[in-house]
């Protein structure tokens, strides 16, 4: 994904109307930072609908009340993209999308790095 500075860079060249060559390759680099973006967007949705699920569960345990409870599924953890193991924690990075912290300390990275 384009860093802050790099898209400055970017714009910088464009006000002093830099072309040829280099005017490709930043529509090159901008086209790839669209496909992460897409990509952690996807990801996002996924997540979004996980946790929908979870919460309109916990709903649902409300309103069937203490009676007629019965032990609900645990909830799958969410996986890490990279490695496919539960994560703890993921946060946001930049310019590299996404990272997961896992409970033995290990971190990984979404997208992999490209370069
Ligand atoms: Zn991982």
């Amino acid at each position: 994904m384009l860093s802050d500075r790099e898209a400055e860079d970017i714009e910088r060249g464009r006000r002093a109307k830099v072309g040829g060559p280099i005017l490709l390759k930043w529509v090159d680099q901008l086209l790839a930072d669209r496909r992460e973006r897409v990509q952690q967007i996807e990801y996002l949705r996924r997540r979004l609908t996980q946790a929908f699920r979870y919460l309109d569960g916990l709903v649902r345990d409300l309103h069937r009340g203490p009676n007629d409870r019965r032990p609900a599924a645990p909830a799958a953890p969410p996986v890490c993209p990279a490695c496919r193991q539960p994560f703890v924690q993921a946060r946001g990075t930049s310019p590299n999308g996404i990272a997961y912290l896992h409970a033995d300390g290990r971190e990984c990275r979404s997208p992999e790095r490209e370069r």
